[in-house]
């Protein structure tokens, strides 16, 4: 039983990155992004469901913020490249974030 103290999962990843067309590659991809959207949904849910005055975590961007008002749920919500777009732009742009995967790859 070969043991693997020494590497971490994050350079299994990059090996397997370096590797190319791994078939599994796919999949694993798939399903980081959708942990990832799970984890964003539930940190969101979290600051939603929270009350004025506790602090949560930006669903965005995983900065802890005050709550200011009942609906608030993202640390930002005003100005350009706010938490609130970010965040709504990549739960709805699943299309967008496969291309530009695949870009990088090329
Ligand atoms: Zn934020």
């Amino acid at each position: 039983m070969p043991h693997f103290s020494g590497e971490s999962e994050g350079e299994a990843l990059d090996d397997m990155l370096e590797q190319g067309d791994c078939p599994e590659l796919d999949r694993l991809e798939q399903q980081a992004r959708i942990i990832a959207k799970q984890q964003m949904l539930k940190l969101y849910e979290t600051a939603k469901a929270a009350r004025t005055g506790t602090q949560c975590i930006c669903p965005s961007c995983a900065k802890p913020f005050t709550k200011k008002s009942y609906q608030q749920a993202f640390c930002s919500n005003k100005g350009r490249n706010n938490c609130k777009d970010s965040y709504w732009n990549r739960a709805n742009d699943d299309r967008s974030m496969r291309a530009q995967f695949f870009a990088s790859r090329r």
